[in-house]
């Protein structure tokens, strides 16, 4: 039988994982990438002996990798070098109010213990429900293709699920277990990756819990890019072409099936099976004839997006202190920046950030005796983005930092980038400048989330951080095998 031809428009972590995953079962697989290098949100760029990864910088569930590299007899060992930070994090609550948070789980509950007396017990039986949810969500749901709910009707995985805490939220769950604020602070941080605050996530994803605590922080040595570098090697190993600086502007459909994607350089590439990996609401909208669009704009209006960001990339000329690897500054109460990014969308005033220093711990990402720096202010999607606000927001949080940390930081930076709405939307046609999808509340979980699959279209899908399971690195390379074993399955 002649090889059926797969086209897969983007090469963030979902098109690579598609890609490679159809490659490896007999398809002859190009992926078009609009940017001039892979990895989507999860690029690099380098200046003058800084190497900045653009987007993600949190390692969580190894194990979600070395399934994703056994699944074609590999290992991330073969394409990079992962090490566990200790501390995992630091929170900054005020100043000369750090927490450092141990990879060590003894020492992890030894530190609870002081915060709050009894909380180390209370740890075990919160994390013996997180592990049992990790399990089965990770290992379980996420994997399911959520086209029906007949997925989800097996005895046993309702029985499951009924255990999963669907229906509580986050927020509550947490304060079953703890009372302490700072505790509670600690608790809700990782349901922030999901998109929303601990109110709207449900406690099914105290998951993340166990990923943060009992699995840890890890980080591939050189950078996050690494894994794009390994998986894009893996891909090419397995036959994918890579076109790059390859926008699409069109896929074509003639009777109800996509025939050839068509290029902005007018090129046009015929196809058996088209595979979305670009941002759902630009295929859906912008890509194809509105008549075969899945959704419509006021479908996707409503949808709770999760946040777009403010970035800033420094290089400094110095070593920092008082800074570790990850730093979460806490030092502002969530609530009003919360509501500035979900009930009352603005500029919040009171910003909380997010300060990662990766050359503390590589010495390959900074010259020698400097600093490579990455600013994360989480914000609302679409709001107004200008020079003036960028730079407005900078100084409030630059303030802070040096302050907190009792040293100069701006007259010693020589390199500075920021990246925000317009930067997401002009790099990746990001729908209202979202930085991380579609939020995982339960209204836009499992079969809830835009459909995998066009329904009036029978050979074109969707993969990435707004489809199924979610947003996040994990979740993007578990959709791209989603996707790719639905295209196998009625392709064959
Ligand atoms: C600042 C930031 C920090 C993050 N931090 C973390 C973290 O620490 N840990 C974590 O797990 N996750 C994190 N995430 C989330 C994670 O990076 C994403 O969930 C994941 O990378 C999304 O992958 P994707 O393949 O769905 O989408 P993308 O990476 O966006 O890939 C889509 C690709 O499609 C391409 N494309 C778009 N339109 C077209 C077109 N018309 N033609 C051709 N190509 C097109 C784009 O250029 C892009 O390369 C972070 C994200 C951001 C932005």
């Amino acid at each position: 039988m002649s090889q059926k031809h797969a086209v897969v428009i983007g090469s963030g972590f979902a098109g690579l994982s598609a890609a490679t995953h159809l490659a490896s079962k007999n398809f002859r697989v190009t992926l078009v990438e609009k940017n001039e290098s892979p990895g989507g949100r999860a690029r690099k760029f380098n200046h003058q002996g800084f190497v900045f990864d653009m987007g993600p910088s949190w390692y969580w569930m190894p194990d979600v990798f070395e399934k994703y590299f056994a699944a074609f007899d590999k290992k991330p060992s073969d394409y990079y070098d992962l090490i566990r930070l200790d501390p995992s994090y630091a929170v900054i609550y005020g100043e000369h109010d750090l927490l450092d948070i141990p990879a060590n789980l003894d020492e992890f509950k030894q530190m609870l213990e002081k915060i709050e007396p009894g909380s180390a017990i209370q740890l075990d039986k919160f994390l013996e429900q997180a592990a049992y949810k990790y399990q089965v969500g990770i290992h379980d749901l996420v994997t399911k293709p959520s086209r029906s709910l007949f997925e989800f009707t097996s005895p046993s995985l309702l029985a499951d699920m009924l255990r999963m805490d669907i229906f509580q939220s986050m927020a509550k769950h947490v304060r079953k277990f703890f009372k302490s604020e700072k505790i509670i602070r600690l608790m809700e941080f990782p349901v922030l990756f999901l998109g929303e605050t601990a109110e709207n996530i449900p406690a099914l994803y105290s998951l993340m819990n166990y990923a943060d605590i009992a699995l840890g922080t890890w980080y591939p040595k050189k950078g996050m890019h690494e894994i794009i570098k390994g998986m894009v090697s893996l891909a090419e190993e397995k036959g994918v072409n890579f076109l790059y600086n390859s926008e699409v502007e069109e896929i074509e459909i003639e009777n109800g099936k996509a025939k050839r994607v068509r290029l902005i350089s007018g090129d046009k590439i015929e196809a058996d099976v088209v595979i979305a990996g670009a941002d759902y609401h630009h295929v859906d909208k912008h890509l194809i004839n509105p008549k075969y669009s899945n959704y419509s704009e006021d479908y996707w209006d409503k949808r709770v997006m999760a946040p777009s960001s403010l970035l800033f990339y420094l290089g400094i000329n110095k070593r920092v202190k008082n800074l570790r690897h990850h730093n979460l500054f806490f030092d502002e109460p969530l609530g009003p920046h919360a509501d500035a990014i979900y009930t009352n969308p603005r500029w919040p005033e009171k910003p909380l950030f997010y300060a990662s220093v990766p050359s503390i711990t590589d010495s390959t990402v900074a010259p020698e005796g400097m600093e490579n720096m990455f600013l994360l202010i989480p914000l609302a999607p679409d709001l107004e983005d200008s020079e003036e606000l960028r730079e407005k927001y900078f100084h409030i949080i630059m303030d802070r930092l040096e302050k907190i940390t009792d040293q100069e930081i701006r007259s010693h930076i020589i390199f500075k980038r920021s990246y925000a709405h317009s930067d997401f939307k002009s790099d990746y046609h990001a729908y209202k400048g979202n930085a991380y999808g579609l939020a995982n509340t339960l209204t836009q979980t499992a079969i809830l989330k835009p459909s995998l699959k066009n329904k009036k279209v029978s050979n074109l899908y969707y993969t990435g951080q707004l489809t199924v399971p979610g947003p996040g690195v994990p979740p993007s390379l578990i959709s791209g095998q989603v996707v790719a074993n639905e295209v196998i399955k009625e392709n064959n």
